[in-house]
């Protein structure tokens, strides 16, 4: 298994080498395969992704393959100004000078996925890797099997095994990718993992991106419009059965319209999957039964204000919400990632500020209110990797927006133009004149001392 996988980046390094990969027709020609590829196989990736988790056709086109292709047409579109030299004014203090910035690619990337959206995070990496001139190996989850085999022949029927390729296996496989030397990682999944793709990274000095998660709140105030909050809030959070990293993942209500808030979300619950979700098509179940075990746990001797039913034999917990739990319980203590949605009521925005930073700093934080500056503040006030007034995740589909963590959510950020120059190194390049040496940074200086200050400012 090592042997062959230090076979297969050799062959990458050796390929990159050669330079095919720094043409940019070739990038451009090759992402047009990619997404011609896509579109041929997107009902097999529907089926893929259903048979891993029952995740809906409609899901999957919105933020699976649909998402990706709209990545790729961007990328098709912009490659020929994103690869562009780009000029930038000279400083006087270099007369007589010019000054560009030339985007490198990296070289040899690994791109290690999770299962969640286990199309999209694997490809949206990718799509940057190669408009860059990167070569990549990709390594999608274990926990989601279909998809990682779909994965799999699509890359095979698009590149050659030296320029991308795809090694399925788990987290021994995973060890084995990380004990080699890349010149990039981009790795989406938990802190925990995290923590070792970053220590494995150090070793080589290799540049990272980490996409990781964390406890991501929401809260809504007195003035927020009810009904449309619990609308949007049952969509964020049981979309994909809660397993989606920006989902909000507890709320903190005023104490004063928190059975109001619990009516709306039930209705807006049975309006979404039906009285029992079980039999709704668009509901996913949990991914594997690690993950079930570890859910159906943490709701033991909580206060169910409404759902909580759950069946091992199918990896289904219905949405779920949780009366105040403690801030001390399993609950509340980690990401949770499934369908289970604690409400916990607050007074005063010192309470509010006292729960959230209690934990790291999340990826994503949502306020609902009425009241402009209240929601301002919020969001100036906490560090979180990107935020939503008024509605939950949706700050995703912009893709002009940088998409990330900080802290224990992750380091670095990407989508649209971001990705490419996450997968760049962006080199300076400046060329002096000839014709002409001016001599006021030369020794000796005693004469000089008065130009000192002049030349700082010609920068
Ligand atoms: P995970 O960290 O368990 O696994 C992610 C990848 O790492 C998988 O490919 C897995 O095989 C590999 N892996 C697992 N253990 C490893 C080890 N010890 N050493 C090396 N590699 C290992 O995450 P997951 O369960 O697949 O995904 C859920 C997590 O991902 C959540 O925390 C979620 O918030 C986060 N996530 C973040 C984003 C984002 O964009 N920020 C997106 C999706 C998911």
């Amino acid at each position: 298994m090592k042997s062959d996988i230090k076979k297969l980046i050799d062959a990458q390094k050796s390929f990159y080498n050669k330079g095919f990969t720094k043409d940019v027709p070739t990038r451009k020609n090759i992402l047009k395969r990619l997404k011609s590829e896509i579109k041929n196989r997107e009902k097999d990736i529907c089926d893929a992704l259903y048979a891993d988790f029952k995740k809906s056709e409609f899901e999957t086109l919105l933020s699976e393959t649909q998402y990706i292709l709209g990545e790729l047409n961007d990328a098709i579109k912009k490659i020929h100004s994103w690869t562009r030299e780009k000029t930038i004014s000279a400083s006087l203090i270099n007369f007589p000078s010019s000054a560009k910035i030339i985007k490198e690619p990296y070289g040899t990337v690994l791109i290690i996925a999770p299962w969640n959206y286990p199309f999209q995070l694997a490809i949206s990496p990718l799509i940057g890797a190669i408009a860059a001139g990167n070569t990549a190996i990709i390594k999608p989850s274990e926990l989601t099997p279909n998809t990682a085999t779909i994965i799999s022949e699509i890359i095979k029927a698009v590149f050659p095994e030296n320029y991308v390729s795809v090694v399925q296996g788990d987290k021994d496989i995973s060890t084995a990718l990380l004990q080699e030397r890349w010149d990039y990682i981009f790795f989406t999944g938990s802190p925990q993992v995290g923590k070792i793709v970053y220590q494995a990274a150090a070793k080589h000095l290799t540049p990272v991106s980490l996409e990781l998660g964390g406890k991501n709140p929401c809260i809504i105030d007195e003035t927020a419009k009810l009904k449309q909050a619990a609308k949007r809030i049952v969509w964020g959070k049981f979309l994909n059965g809660g397993q989606t990293c920006i989902a909000p993942d507890y709320i903190l209500v005023a104490s004063n319209i928190k059975d109001k808030l619990i009516q709306h979300l039930k209705n807006e619950i049975i309006a979404a999957y039906s009285e029992n979700p079980k039999n709704s098509s668009d509901y996913p179940r949990i991914v594997n039964k690690n993950n079930f075990d570890r859910l159906s746990k943490l709701i033991n001797n909580e206060d169910i204000a409404f759902g909580g039913v759950i069946d091992k034999t199918d990896c289904y917990i219905s949405p779920t919400l949780i009366n105040e739990p403690s801030l001390e319980s399993d609950l509340m203590k980690e990401e949770i990632f499934g369908p289970l949605l604690p409400i916990i009521s607050y007074n005063s925005e010192e309470e509010i500020q006292s729960i959230i930073t209690s934990y790291e700093k999340p990826l994503s934080l949502y306020v609902f209110s009425n009241r402009r500056q209240f929601s301002n503040k919020i969001m100036k006030q906490f560090s979180y990797g990107g935020g939503v007034i008024n509605d939950t995740i949706v700050h995703f589909l912009n893709k002009r927006l940088p998409f990330g963590g900080v802290g224990h959510s992750g380091i670095g950020a990407y989508h649209g133009d971001l990705t490419f120059d996450v997968f760049s190194h962006h080199k300076s390049v400046v060329r002096r004149g000839t014709w002409l040496d001016i001599p006021l940074r030369y020794a000796p200086y005693s004469k000089k001392m008065k130009w000192i200050k002049i030349l700082e400012k010609l920068r």
